[in-house]
């Protein structure tokens, strides 16, 4: 083919040519003394766009075509440049170490392609990968917290990220917090529910890392006046970590939270979250219903997803069809349909909910009760044989059935449907190695018999009050906190025929309280607590945290 011949002659010409060029940059290098470098044909990493802008390597005819840690190696056509000598003192001053090589201008202009591939990548996530021997360093080097400060202000923007997000990780936060101050930023990790001061750093340090955090989660870099929300991935360990991004202007600059979402985070079992007793085989057997309503109740940071996707995974999936619509996907079940709320295209908790019936499930998990017509569809949906669970944003199982009963639901719909409530709050547990006892104090067992008069009053048994309670100390292994992971303060009301009458005859709520306390035995959240700090799992502090 005539055609073909031409382009391979051509393009053999050029070749050729080209060779002629890059002879003669090679002497120009061994005439400079500095290294000469081909980029053509070469596969250079589009990260490198984030260090190096597309305005900068054009002003400067360079291109960074390496990077080994803190040392960048660049290739310019020009290297006696005014321009290319600014970007050296530019990136110096960013902590960088730079080796600078000559190349063909074709080289760089290859090299810039990434830019180019960059306006591509806009859209996709970007995924920081730390690949496991780096992990190792990483891991090792973090020995404690106190020790990242120092390791940050030495390292570059990337870098100093990738300590705090591994750090995070390894610290099992949920959130990393980034304050600035007038003179520093306070940086925080919230663990186990609490946050903890972990360091300082400089406001240079932390507007470099910011920009980063915004450049891999596609904000705007330049606007800072707004709020922005984003997000980005990083993969430790081979586990993909989801960082939510949240920014917002402040007073001394903006403020910046990553909450971290490990995507292949497993569920702990039901019993191992604190369920025990009678609240446990309720939660057992309701997960196993044909059909019916369960509520999961709580304000936020309750753990309510976290039980939710626990009660999920205690369903066996090859034999029901389990959706869910949530807002977001904060992690992925297997064997189960997720999906998510979206406004834009009007798939909403409502709308979406009545779609999900149409895919014939047994099992639907909606994240949220808002409306009415959220509220209605949902127990609507649980008397026509589907098992519903959602979460309420209320304090107490009692107040659950008001809150459904002033937001319209029609009370013949919601009393045969109802099934169980569940309401809980979150306490940290005490860390096995380094939890101390005390003499217990009059104050303390006076508070606790409270607890255990009521728990005896509704014809439970109530253990002894012991003589010692434990105290939270630190030490190495919980990051000094004293506490080591959360369990849940639970109450969990169970519906029977009675309870449902009452409410199907619009008895006063006083009249239904009442009721549940004389016959129904369940233990409160603040009770459960007391129980637990019997146990020497939890302090009374952290009873009072949560369920004053
Ligand atoms: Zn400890």
């Amino acid at each position: 083919m005539p055609v073909t011949t031409n382009t391979k002659v051509q393009s053999g010409i050029q070749d050729i040519n080209q060779e002629f060029k890059e002879r003669e940059v090679q002497a120009k290098a061994k005439e400079l003394d500095i290294p000469y470098v081909n980029l053509l044909n070469v596969h250079i990493n589009s990260d490198f766009a984030r260090f190096l802008s597309q305005e900068d390597s054009e002003k400067a005819n360079a291109i960074l075509f390496m990077k080994i840690g803190k040392k960048l190696k660049l290739a310019t056509s020009d290297p006696d440049s005014a321009e290319v000598k600014a970007l050296i003192e530019d990136l110096k001053s960013k902590k960088y170490e730079i080796s600078v090589s000559i190349c063909s201008e074709e080289s760089v202009k290859s090299g810039q392609k990434i830019y180019y591939k960059e306006q591509y990548k806009k859209h996709e996530e970007i995924e920081n990968i730390i690949e496991e021997k780096d992990l190792g360093t990483y891991v090792d080097e973090i020995e404690n917290l106190s020790k990242l400060e120092e390791k940050i202000e030495k390292s570059t923007y990337d870098v100093a990220l990738n300590y705090i997000q591994v750090g995070g990780f390894k610290t099992n936060s949920s959130d990393i917090h980034f304050q600035p101050e007038e003179k520093n930023v306070h940086v925080r990790f919230r663990i186990d529910g609490v946050l903890k001061s972990v360091f300082k750093i400089s406001l240079e340090i932390y507007e470099g890392i910011t920009k980063e955090i915004k450049q891999l989660s596609n904000l705007k870099l330049n606007v800072t006046n707004v709020p922005q929300d984003g997000q980005y991935s990083f993969v430790v360990n081979k586990r993909k970590i989801n960082v939510r991004v949240s920014i917002l202007p402040s007073h001394y600059g903006e403020t910046c939270v990553m909450r971290l979402l490990d995507s292949q985070k497993t569920f702990v079992k039901l019993e191992d979250m604190g369920f025990e007793g009678e609240s446990l085989k309720n939660l057992q057997e309701a997960v196993n219903l044909p059909h019916g309503l369960i509520l999961i109740t709580g304000p936020t940071g309750s753990g309510k997803t976290t039980t939710m996707y626990s009660m999920l995974q205690a369903i066996d999936t090859n034999e029901k069809k389990v959706i869910t619509i949530e807002d977001p996907i904060e992690y992925n079940l297997e064997g189960i349909t997720q999906s998510q709320v979206n406004p834009d295209v009007e798939y909403t908790f409502s709308s979406g909910l009545r779609a999900i019936l149409r895919q014939d499930p047994d099992v639907i998990m909606v994240g949220e009760i808002r409306d009415l017509d959220t509220a209605e569809t949902a127990a609507q949906a649980s008397l026509t044989g589907h098992l519903v669970m959602t979460t309420l944003h209320t304090n107490s199982a009692i107040e659950s059935i008001s809150r459904m009963v002033n937001m319209g639901v029609k009370s013949f719909i919601l009393a045969p449907a109802l099934d169980l409530i569940i309401a809980q709050r979150l306490v940290r547990k005490l860390c096995p190695n380094c939890a101390a006892t005390k003499a217990i104090t009059e104050t303390e067992r006076e508070h606790m018999q409270l607890s255990l008069d009521s728990i005896q009053n509704k014809g439970l048994q109530a253990p002894v009050i012991p003589n010692e309670l434990r105290h939270p100390v630190g030490c190495d292994k919980c990051s000094e906190t004293g506490f080591m992971g959360q369990i849940a303060l639970a109450e969990v009301l169970k519906f029977n025929q009675e309870l449902r009458d009452l409410l199907l005859e619009d008895k006063p709520m006083p009249e239904i309280y009442e009721y549940i306390d004389k016959h129904l035995k369940m233990v409160t959240i603040h009770e459960d607590g007391i129980l637990k700090v019997i146990e020497g799992v939890t302090t009374l502090d952290e009873v009072y945290r949560v369920a004053a």
